[in-house]
């Protein structure tokens, strides 16, 4: 482990400048002008490389144990090491068991333990029914809780109505830890799905009609609502409609406890980049058009969306049917996770904006959202040394064979993106570099209480 990481270009709370970073058991102790030379050995001399604060993404699905066919912890934690993440959030479906219990969440821990390459927090589900683990859930140390409105498409995972929000919300205010809401409403997906069934389920036309935006405003003002009520702190996943990100922006300035987040693909891609049977782009909610897409950007400039997180949500490639290319039968998730940091900054370099807005949006916010504002998201002193250094100039295509996450399958295949991760460094410990990849065993810890 270095003592010391020293660049032209260290990306602190007040922004850019040259600094020393000195590394004491996995903390920054202090930031200094001290020269690589006058340090000694132990000093890593970065030039002009960027180093920013390691990115936290705090909606992945790892879907281990019980579908570790999909993705695992070690081949998650290595991708998102190879994408500058740092820190990640697990949530709690898709894995069987779901996090639902805390016998579920000791499962989930044994799996991931010694196989995390960065540092794994986890995210407990309230489902109909579990109101009452909810507190021992959050003693054994999730970080956040998250519910569906509409079906999961796991069916270990059922979704919630209101009147399980009504008695989960207030318990969820006592303990202190935000609600991560999938916001779609049942009704009116069923009803738009009725009229799309008649069309060709392999155009994306078919399915994006499937899924109206007013699904999602309408489940957003029952959540601003519900969150009114009970004081819950409340926060809307995957924002897909810039108009959601305008409800969450007027509800908070009535002193809503909400904040919302959107993803890479939502801002990368609009409905017309979606190739027919290219079911590799199908998520819940759906790839908008361009006037959209260019509105949630607006909505992050403005501050009412407040951050960039991956739902990286994978699966086997034959689940995607990409042999008969309907979206309907697909299973919905875009695998990101490595390239989130490339793609967001390969459209803000376009845009015009700063690594400064990056870092906030992908790193500081997600992590105060994860309750880890105190201690991950900044380069400054008593912060862990979760850094990922960054060369915001170079390009490169992806490939399959760039890919770690478990099935190389991603909508990014092809793509050429802006700005690369050269090194990413987990508590100090170097976790992957672009020279020789992920190291060699797993640096990362799981962010569970000592106890436990
Ligand atoms: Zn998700």
């Amino acid at each position: 482990m270095p003592r010391a990481i020293r660049s032209l270009r260290v990306l602190t709370p007040d922004g850019f400048r040259p600094a020393t970073i000195h590394i004491d058991q996995g903390r920054i102790s202090r930031l200094s002008d001290e020269s690589p030379e006058a340090l000694g050995d132990d000093t890593v001399d970065l030039g002009s490389l960027v180093v920013m604060p390691g990115l936290v993404d705090t909606h992945v699905h790892i879907n281990e144990p019980g579908r570790t066919d999909w993705e695992g912890f070690a081949t998650a934690t290595r991708a998102a090491a190879a994408g500058g993440v740092t820190t990640l959030l697990d949530m709690p479906l898709n894995s069987v068991p779901a996090t639902t219990s805390v016998a579920a969440l000791a499962e989930k821990a044994a799996a991931a333990r010694g196989k995390t390459w960065v540092d794994v927090g986890f995210i407990g589900g309230v489902v109909p029914g579990n109101a009452a683990a909810l507190g021992d859930l959050a003693r054994a140390g999730v970080l956040a809780f998250k519910c569906f409105m509409v079906p999961s498409g796991v069916s270990e995972f059922e979704h919630v109505t209101e009147s399980d929000l009504r008695e989960a919300m207030p318990m969820l205010a006592d303990l202190g830890l935000p609600l991560m809401v999938h916001a779609e409403l049942p009704n009116p997906i069923e009803a738009a799905t009725l009229e799309a069934t008649a069309g060709d389920p392999t155009l994306y036309a078919t399915y994006l009609a499937s899924r109206p935006a007013a699904a999602e405003h309408e489940a957003v003002a029952t959540v601003i609502r519900l969150a009114e009520l009970s004081g819950a702190r409340v926060h809307i996943v995957h924002v897909s409609s810039a108009a959601t990100a305008t409800i969450v922006a007027h509800a908070r300035a009535r002193a809503v406890r909400i904040s919302a987040e959107t993803c890479p693909h939502y801002l990368y891609f609009s409905n017309a980049d979606v190739p027919n049977g290219a079911t590799e782009y199908k998520c819940a909610p759906p790839i908008r058009d361009a006037a959209n897409r260019d509105a949630l950007w607006s909505a992050l400039e403005r501050g009412d969306l407040e951050m960039i997180v991956s739902d990286h949500s994978p699966c086997p490639p034959i689940l995607k049917r990409r042999d008969v290319g309907d979206f309907f039968v697909a299973w919905g998730g875009i695998a990101s996770l490595q390239l989130g940091a490339s793609i967001t900054w390969t459209l803000m370099h376009a845009r015009g904006l700063g690594l400064e807005r990056l870092a906030e949006w992908m790193s500081h916010v997600p992590a105060r959202l994860a309750g880890l504002g105190a201690r991950k998201g900044r380069i400054a002193p008593g912060y862990d040394a979760d850094l990922v250094v960054f060369d915001p100039d170079a390009e490169r295509t992806i490939t399959p064979e760039m890919l770690l996450h478990r099935h190389p399958v991603t909508p990014y295949l092809g793509a050429t993106l802006r700005g690369l991760v050269d090194a990413t460094y987990v508590r100090g410990e170097l976790a992957y570099s672009r020279r020789h990849g992920p190291a060699a065993s797993p640096p990362g810890g799981l962010l569970l209480p000592s106890h436990s």
